[in-house]
């Protein structure tokens, strides 16, 4: 066989196999092949550590340094998928995941997913794909309803819904309409005089909004909060501190409001903010990334009252909701302010519909100007459950939730840091009497001494803890993270992966009083 003869029937063989990317049967076969794949990794992801055990740079050792020249068939690539990339996942579908918060998966999300990835369409305006603009107002409207948010952020009112990839992106573009309107406005303030606040439990998310839209890293505030309220913004510190500022010749321009924080799910008053932001005319944004999804329920949605008095709201679709990843869902009262400040109409993109200013042009609500079709996995998903099970899956994650919140509560050697409103707890190891210094304390008089040995405890209870933490993880059985709270170290156990029972709480709580214990005997 003479070389040309074997280019020849090399060429034969690829061309029924790769040559074109997009050839139905082998979609078909390849496509089967991925759900087969994936349907074992749900039906075997407790086999896996929860938390990925690899050492950073690990993947360079293993992968060729280039792209290969030929190509390779489906069975090689899913073989090293196995081999190399699952030891580097860490499993947010585990049911043993309670880390940070939950990035819930479905059926149904996943089809939406795959759908939208097959039509491929970037439904930047109306015309693109006018499919993809309408489902999302319906979308939308169908989940705002569900909130039961008040019809002045739905388009059956004159606001409307849009999705976002992420709150980080909703709370931007929310900042710059803001800015924006603040800046047309009569005696035209300077941009380096606005002023954006927040709690300082609220998100890095607003603090990098600021950093993006130009307000003055000066001009950026994270007004106190304390453990006695629950660590709520309080009405009285957020006046006080826009008084201070306009006193100092600054301009209260946005608030971000919590219904549920990261760190341990705090709601803030809207109602009484809400009054303070009125009389200094500030855009009020809520960010309900966690939390906003449990209020579908009539028993949690008292977290958002007062919601009506905001500019904003925005929930992420892909933590609690069984939606996959990126779907954070934002309403507006005036969709108008996102537009004139985000509109741009070059003649490539003109058209007779967008011209009518009859449709909506999504590419006008939001940074980027190409879109995915994320209204598909989101309708996927309030159809194939409904909101009857989307709430009953609510309302089953936090009964699990207060199952180990009562597990904590029996064993004396451990604190609930705060109280529990959703399906997060924030817990921890106390200082044991045995430790001498707790005592120490106890007998020591208020003054600097004590003070001292006050800050002696909390340094070494928070060594413990941050210990119990790091044992615990390392055994690849479960997987939770951690928050600071008034200098205190708190583990946080958020229970909603998808998969999550009964069973599993039960056990992660043995995992975390066995490692208490070997800690504990060691000190
Ligand atoms: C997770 C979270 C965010 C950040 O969400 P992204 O979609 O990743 O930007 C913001 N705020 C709160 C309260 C969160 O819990």
């Amino acid at each position: 066989m003479n070389g040309l003869n074997f280019d020849h029937e090399r060429l034969n063989h690829t061309s029924s196999n790769n040559t074109n990317p997009l050839d139905p049967e082998e979609f078909r076969r390849q496509g089967h092949m991925i759900v087969d794949f994936l349907a074992d990794y749900y039906a075997d992801i407790e086999k896996y550590p929860v938390l990925s055990q690899v050492e950073p740079g690990y993947l360079q050792k293993r992968l060729p340094k280039s792209t290969p020249h030929d190509p390779e068939p489906i069975e090689t690539i899913l073989q090293d998928v196995k081999d190399h990339i699952i030891p580097g996942i860490t499993h947010w579908q585990s049911p043993n995941f309670f880390a940070y918060f939950p990035c819930t998966s479905s059926i149904a999300g996943f089809l939406g997913e795959m759908l939208c990835t097959g039509f491929n369409v970037p439904g930047f305006n109306w015309i693109a794909s006018p499919v993809a603009t309408e489902l999302e107002m319906i979308v939308m409207d169908w989940l705002g309803e569900m909130l039961n948010l008040p019809n002045s952020f739905l388009f059956s009112g004159n606001g409307g819904g849009v999705i976002q990839g992420t709150t980080c992106e909703a709370i931007l573009c929310t900042m710059v309409a803001a800015r924006d309107q603040m800046l047309r406005r009569d005696g035209r303030p300077n941009i380096e005089k606005l002023v954006v606040y927040g709690s300082d439990q609220t998100h890095s998310a607003l603090q990098k909004a600021a950093k993006i839209a130009g307000i003055h890293p000066k001009n950026f505030r994270a007004i106190k909060t304390t453990k006695s309220t629950s660590f709520a913004l309080s009405a009285d510190s957020l006046r006080s501190a826009i008084l201070a500022d306009m006193e100092a010749g600054l301009v209260p321009l946005y608030l971000c409001a919590n219904v549920g924080t990261t760190s341990t799910t705090a709601i803030d008053p809207l109602g009484s903010l809400c009054d303070v932001a009125k009389d200094y005319g500030l855009w009020v944004h809520v960010d309900a990334a966690y939390a906003g999804s449990a209020c579908i329920c009539p028993e949690f949605r008292h977290f958002m009252d007062g919601i009506e008095g905001v500019n904003s709201v925005s929930l992420n679709a892909h933590k609690w909701f069984f939606t996959p990843l990126d779907c954070c869902c934002l309403w507006v009262k005036d969709p108008s302010a996102l537009i004139k400040s985000l509109s741009t109409y070059p003649e490539f993109l003109r058209n007779k519909t967008s011209d009518s200013k009859q449709v909506v042009d999504y590419k006008d609500w939001q940074i980027t100007l190409s879109r995915r079709f994320r209204a598909l996995k989101l309708w996927f998903v309030l159809r194939s459950y409904g909101a009857a099970n989307l709430r009953n899956f609510m309302r089953s994650h936090v009964k699990v939730a207060k199952l180990f919140e009562g597990l904590v509560a029996m064993d004396k050697r451990f604190e609930i840091v705060v109280p529990r409103n959703f399906a997060m707890i924030c817990f921890r190891i106390n200082l044991p009497s045995t430790m001498g210094k707790q005592g120490a304390y106890q007998n020591a008089k208020v003054g600097d001494n004590g003070q001292k040995l006050l800050k002696e405890k909390i340094t070494t209870a928070n060594e413990l803890n941050k210990k119990l933490l790091e044992s615990i993880n390392a055994s690849g059985r479960v997987y939770m993270t951690h928050t600071v709270l008034e200098d205190v170290y708190v583990l946080r156990f958020a229970v909603g992966a998808t998969l999550v029972e009964e069973r599993h709480v039960v056990m992660a709580w043995k995992v975390v009083q066995e490692h208490a214990t070997a800690i504990l005997s060691d000190n």
